[in-house]
C-alpha cells in the first residue's frame, strides 16, 4: 500500500462557513512582513471567516514546543489566541518543517491541532485537506524521512535530547535547503504530487475536492477524481511577493485577495 493511502480520519469534523485556508508561512523572526501579513489575514479573519485553518509549515522550523518560551512564538501564538478569542475557530496542521508543534504550542495559541489527513463538512461541502508532502510519493528518499521522524518514539527520543542538539540538527538541516534554494539556475524543485497518490486520498476519504499546499505550486486543478485546490506559499519579504488565502462557503472555493 503505498503510503498516501494512510487512513483518512475516521470521523468528519464539521465546520462553520466560510472556512478560510493558508498554508507554508514559513514564519520566522527574519520575515517581518510576512508575519505583519499575517497579522492582517487575522484581523480580516476575525471580520469575514467563521473557521480558519493552517495546513501545515506555519513556522520555518519547530524543534519542540520549549520553543514556545522564546518571543517571536510567543507573539504569533497570541495573535492566534486573540482571533479564537472572537469566536473564530483555529486549526493547525503540521508540515514537514514544524510537525513538532506539540500541545503546549496549541494551548497557548488556542488552536486545535488537526491529523493529516482530516475530513471537513462545511456548508455541506466535503473536503480532505491535508499539508501535501505525503502525496510526494514519487520521492522516496523524503518518504523514507517522514517515514521515521513522524514515529512517536523517534519523536519522543529527539525531544528529549538537550534543546542545543536539537538546535543544531535544525540548522544542519535548514542550511542544506538554505544552499539548494541560493542556487543559480531554475527555482529549487520542491518536488510534486504523484496522480495515483492524489486519487488513493479522494478515493479513501470518500470526498471529491481537497485543499493542500506544500509543493509551492498554487493553481486550481481539476482531476479524475474532484478538484484539489493547492495554496501558495507566503512571502513577503522576498523579491516575489505572495501571500493568498482560500475560503470556502456554500458556493464553493474563492481565491481571496492578495494581501500586501
Ligand atoms: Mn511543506
Amino acid at each position: 500500500m503505498s503510503p498516501a493511502a494512510s487512513t483518512p480520519a475516521a470521523s468528519t469534523l464539521a465546520v462553520e462557513a466560510p472556512a478560510w485556508f493558508i498554508s507554508d508561512l514559513h514564519l520566522t523572526p527574519g520575515m517581518p512582513r510576512t508575519l505583519a501579513a499575517f497579522e492582517r489575514v487575522l484581523e480580516r479573519a476575525a471580520e469575514q471567516a467563521r473557521t480558519l485553518f493552517i495546513l501545515g509549515d506555519f513556522f520555518e522550523f519547530w524543534i519542540g514546543d520549549e520553543e514556545s518560551e522564546a518571543p517571536f512564538p510567543r507573539a504569533v501564538a497570541a495573535a492566534l489566541a486573540r482571533l479564537a478569542a472572537r469566536g473564530v475557530p483555529v486549526y493547525l496542521m503540521h508540515g514537514n518543517r514544524d510537525f513538532l508543534l506539540g500541545p503546549r504550542f496549541a494551548r497557548e495559541a488556542g488552536a486545535t491541532l488537526l491529523p493529516d489527513p482530516t475530513v471537513i463538512d462545511c456548508a455541506g461541502h466535503r473536503v480532505v485537506l491535508t499539508h501535501g508532502d505525503m502525496l510526494c510519493t514519487n520521492d522516496t528518499r523524503y518518504m523514507r524521512f517522514r517515514h521515521w521522524t513522524r514515529k512517536p518514539w523517534i519523536q519522543r527520543l529527539f525531544l528529549a535530547l538537550p534543546l542545543s542538539w536539537r538546535l543544531g540538527i535544525a540548522r544542519k538541516l535548514r542550511s542544506d535547503s538554505e544552499a539548494g534554494r541560493q542556487r543559480p539556475g531554475p527555482p529549487r524543485d520542491y518536488g510534486d504530487v504523484a496522480p495515483a497518490a492524489v486519487a488513493a486520498l479522494l478515493r479513501d476519504s470518500g470526498t471529491a475536492a481537497m485543499v493542500h499546499g506544500h509543493t509551492h505550486r498554487p493553481a486550481r486543478h481539476d482531476e479524475p477524481h474532484g478538484l484539489r485546490w493547492v495554496l501558495t506559499d507566503w512571502d513577503l519579504d522576498g523579491p516575489h511577493p505572495r501571500a493568498a488565502a482560500l475560503q470556502l462557503d456554500a458556493e464553493g472555493f474563492r481565491e481571496l485577495p492578495q494581501l500586501d
